[in-house]
């Protein structure tokens, strides 16, 4: 049943500054309340044009822009979210149903991550070439510059509706780029919030564009046009896929999915590693790209591990995602709701037990762990994206390594252990973007270089590394009159 609260608010497109309207608007709705809580602007292709167009008009503004200006202005965006932080997080709370904890967790990360794209728009350089190391260089000097890609498109997934735009256009505008923005139709409104704090922050108009609407029409529009350079999209392998067969020789960073899974060694402490893993698996319903799905625990501290891991799981508490003692809250959709419910009675017909939770409470599903799952079953080898996790018993730290890469992902992978020999083991055998030691897969912090292999997606982000994929490197060759 959709409620209606008494003043819903209508939101426009942003182009070149200004608040534009559309012929149709759509009806947005709190995940958990089924409030609805704005009317959102659905763009269609001339406009998604017009936006390419200003930001393309933009380049040389926020191109020529000296980096002190670039970084003024991003230092301005921390002081304005850091002193809004509370209704950031009450956005992202609203328009996702993320327990308000995580919420507000987003917010100082995200702040974190405007912090170091201040910082890195300061240092972006190129190198001196020794040119007469060759016999052909001699009387010659040279150097690189680090120039603006131009226009990025950037395309964001609903579950970081904040942090993972600010992973675009932090990076982006540190470089001196423009930006086409198209957010995920459930989480528009942390993204509107920060082109508004943007434009307070001092941003030039036209610098950063926000288009609403469905990914098949925006997305396309943006992938599609050739005065987009690069195009930087966070979401599903499906529609990376896509995005990259379509994209051409057009550059793309494709940060995607995974099924990530954490390794315990037989010599770990059980009591000490079950909060972390808690948290791993079920912050944010388990909708996090590098969730713990997959856990692979020695023999001998099986047991152990699977009974206090059901104890601390069946204690966390579900339902509004306003309430601050709420842990788990609903998904997305009822769509991924009844989907995430299908894969767990999959799993119980292919053989599976359920350890704990299971069922959907109030339209919110249990935190869910799930034993004996066979490796080809969906909430096994697909990426489950819901608050379900699967264990599994093994013999040594080799075994459970072969099977963490029996997967068509790679983001990234953790190994509990107490043995320096299985842990440079691990470092060298998994197959990831990056490997945890001691800690769980899902640890992320904004600086540093995020990214996967395999299905998981290509190109890194993290600030410094984003900047890279984002300017252009020129070369530079004097000739100082020799011959
Ligand atoms: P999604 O369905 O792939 O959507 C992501 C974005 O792509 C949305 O803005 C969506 O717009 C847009 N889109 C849809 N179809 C498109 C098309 N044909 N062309 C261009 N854009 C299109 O993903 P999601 O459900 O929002 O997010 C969950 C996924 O993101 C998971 O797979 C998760 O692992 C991944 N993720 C990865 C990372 C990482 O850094 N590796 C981080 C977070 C999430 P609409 O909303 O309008 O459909």
């Amino acid at each position: 049943m959709n409620k209606t609260v008494e003043h819903t608010e209508k939101k426009y497109l942003i182009i070149n500054g200004e608040k534009v309207e559309t012929a149709g608007y759509s009806p947005l709705y709190s995940p958990y309340s089924r409030e609805k809580i704005a009317d959102i602007a659905v763009a269609d292709e001339e406009l998604v044009k017009q936006a390419i167009t200003a930001a393309h008009e933009a380049q040389d503004v926020i191109g020529e822009m000296p980096a002190h200006q670039r970084a003024q202005i991003l230092e301005n965006v921390v002081r304005i979210l850091t002193e809004k932080a509370e209704e950031a997080a009450t956005i992202i709370s609203k328009e996702s149903a993320k327990p308000i904890v995580f919420a507000r967790a987003e917010v100082a990360r995200t702040i974190e991550t405007y912090k170091f794209s201040a910082e890195e728009a300061k240092r972006i350089h190129g190198e001196t070439i020794p040119f007469d190391a060759a016999s052909g260089g001699v009387g010659r000097v040279g150097y690189t510059l680090k120039e603006p890609i131009g226009v990025i498109g950037a395309i964001t997934p609903f579950n970081f509706p904040l942090n993972l735009v600010a992973h675009k256009v932090g990076p982006a505008i540190a470089a001196g780029n423009p930006i086409v923005l198209k957010p995920a139709s459930q989480t528009p409104l942390s993204a509107l919030f920060i082109a508004e704090v943007f434009e307070e922050a001092g941003l030039p108009a036209g610098v950063l564009n926000v288009v609403t609407g469905p990914g098949s029409v925006v997305g396309d529009v943006i992938v599609g046009d050739d005065r987009v350079k690069m195009v930087t999209f966070t979401g599903s392998p499906g529609v990376g896929i896509g995005i990259s067969n379509k994209a051409g020789l057009k550059k793309t960073t494709l940060e995607l999915g995974s099924n990530s899974a954490l390794v315990i060694d037989k010599d770990v402490e059980i009591d000490e590693v079950i909060g972390r893993c808690v948290m791993g698996a079920f912050s944010n319903q388990g909708q996090v790209c590098i969730s713990l799905q997959r856990v692979y625990v020695h023999e001998d501290r099986y047991e152990e591990f699977a009974e206090k891991f059901a104890a601390a799981t069946n204690q966390l508490k579900l339902g509004d995602p306003l309430d601050p003692d709420t842990y788990v809250s609903s998904l997305i959709s009822p769509r991924e709701l009844e989907r995430a419910v299908s894969w767990i009675e999959e799993a119980e017909k292919g053989g599976a037990t359920v350890v704990a939770g299971g069922k959907a409470r109030d339209g919110v599903l249990e935190p869910t762990i799930i034993a004996n799952a066979d490796a080809c079953l969906k909430v096994s080898c697909q990426e489950v994206f819901a608050p379900i996790v699967v264990l599994n018993k093994v013999s040594s730290v080799e075994e459970a390594i072969e099977l963490v890469n029996d997967s068509e992902f790679g983001l990234q992978a953790g190994i509990y252990t107490n043995s320096v020999k299985h842990a440079l083991y691990a470092t060298k055998k998994l197959e990831v973007g990056g490997v945890m030691i001691n800690d769980v897969p899902t640890y992320r912090v904004d600086q540093m270089p995020y990214g996967g292999l395999k299905n998981s997606g290509t190109g890194r982000e993290g600030i410094k590394y984003a900047v890279e994929e984002m300017t252009e490197l020129k070369l530079i060759v004097w000739n100082q009159g020799v011959n």
